[in-house]
């Protein structure tokens, strides 16, 4: 496994000369840690196999260069980059057993055979596809073939790195849950430095000790679970991760309080020095606004609906233009479809033209 840099790289699929805000991977530079488990999450479009692409050797990008251990490998084809892939869909060979499936990897590379049946009978069990070993791999479930897929990816020690592009998208729902954490298991066990890339963020989640977020070709935060929920780096990230998003209000922002059509709403922190003329936005988790009733010094709010998630209420309501979510304590009712908003200053945060500005104490 491998420390993998990459340095001011990016790709265009348009040719070198084409504009930079064209590009599919707006340039980039940042560490992936040796044995690191990642997950590259963002919508259809963002740039992520672009990314996966250019780090496993299928596209050689427009600009910039990635390290592994600090060796640049920029110009080395996909074989000689010593990484394993899984895609999308099982990549197996019918005619041989599961169990020829899982040593391909290693025979390939001449292993010595007391060593490959170690390696695959210690990969055979943690996918829990011991019973299967010695069968053909002809008339498998898509699951199960999916297995195979992912054991002949994880199957080498020697790898820089095992790179997943939305493994488990032909995994039957209720399956999907168990493998997830397997995955997650399986990186624990094996030390390996795992990139795996989806769209989901319940699999990002799971998976990942560190999440790169990708909007619209750029890498816009990279960080824990935790991080990426208490202090989204980008307005994208806070909608994006969370369940409901966070809730973000065109603002005027002067020192530490915020403006919102005209009502005031206390900050934690001073912002003095905003860019001139960007646009200014605050933004707060659902988890940190509650309905009340209306009342002095509290925004005003028009409620939509209450969604009852079982352990949590959320409000749907409107101030304006802008639809908000907000928690909805036990008890709460309104009888003409109004509330007051209340919002705890400890969590809002402020972006301009959607970054995060870090206020001062
Ligand atoms: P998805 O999850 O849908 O695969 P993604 O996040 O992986 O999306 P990419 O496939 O990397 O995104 O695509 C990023 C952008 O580059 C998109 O606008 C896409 O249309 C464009 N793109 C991807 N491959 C090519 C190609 N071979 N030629 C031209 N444009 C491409």
């Amino acid at each position: 496994m491998a420390r993998i840099d990459l340095v001011d790289l990016a790709h265009s699929y348009g040719g070198n000369d084409a504009p930079q805000e064209t590009f599919a991977l707006k340039p980039v530079t940042m560490t992936w840690r040796q044995g690191g488990a990642y997950a590259l999450l963002g919508p259809s479009g963002c740039g992520k196999t672009t990314l996966l692409n250019v780090i496993s050797g299928i596209i050689t990008p427009s600009r910039g260069k990635i390290l592994f251990d600090g060796v640049d490998i920029t110009p080395l084809s996909t074989q000689k980059r010593n990484i394993a892939q899984v895609f999308q869909f099982p990549v197996i060979y019918d005619t041989m057993t599961v169990g020829q499936n899982l040593a391909f990897p290693l025979k390939n590379r001449g292993m010595p055979k007391a060593e490959i049946d170690k390696r695959v009978a210690e990969i055979g069990r943690l996918l829990d596809l011991e019973p299967h070993l010695n069968r053909k791999a002809t008339r498998l479930t898509a699951d199960a073939k999916q297995k195979i897929s992912l054991g002949r990816g994880l199957v080498r020690s020697d790898v820089a790195a095992v790179l997943f592009d939305e493994p488990l998208t032909v995994i039957d729902p209720e399956l999907k849950w168990q493998l997830r954490s397997k995955l997650k298991a399986l990186h624990r066990e094996l030390d390996l430095t795992m990139i795996y890339v989806t769209h989901d963020q319940t699999e990002a989640l799971t998976f990942a000790d560190t999440v790169v977020v990708m909007h619209d070709g750029r890498v816009v935060q990279s960080g824990t679970p935790a991080e990426l929920f208490d202090k989204p780096a980008h307005t994208f990230v806070g909608y994006f991760i969370g369940s409901p998003g966070m809730n973000i209000l065109a603002a005027e922002v002067k020192g530490r309080e915020a403006k919102v059509g005209g009502h005031v709403i206390a900050l934690n922190r001073a912002y003095d020095n905003l860019p001139s003329g960007a646009k200014i936005e605050i933004g707060v988790r659902p988890e940190f606004v509650e309905v009340v009733a209306p009342g002095p010094g509290l925004l005003t709010a028009k409620i939509d609906r209450i969604d009852d998630l079982g352990r949590i209420r959320f409000a749907r309501v409107r101030v304006g233009d802008a639809k908000l979510a907000a928690r909805a304590p036990a008890g709460f009712t309104s009888s003409d479809g109004n509330a007051g908003l209340k919002f705890d200053p400890a969590h809002i945060h402020v972006y301009a033209d959607s970054l995060l500005v870090e206020g001062a104490a």
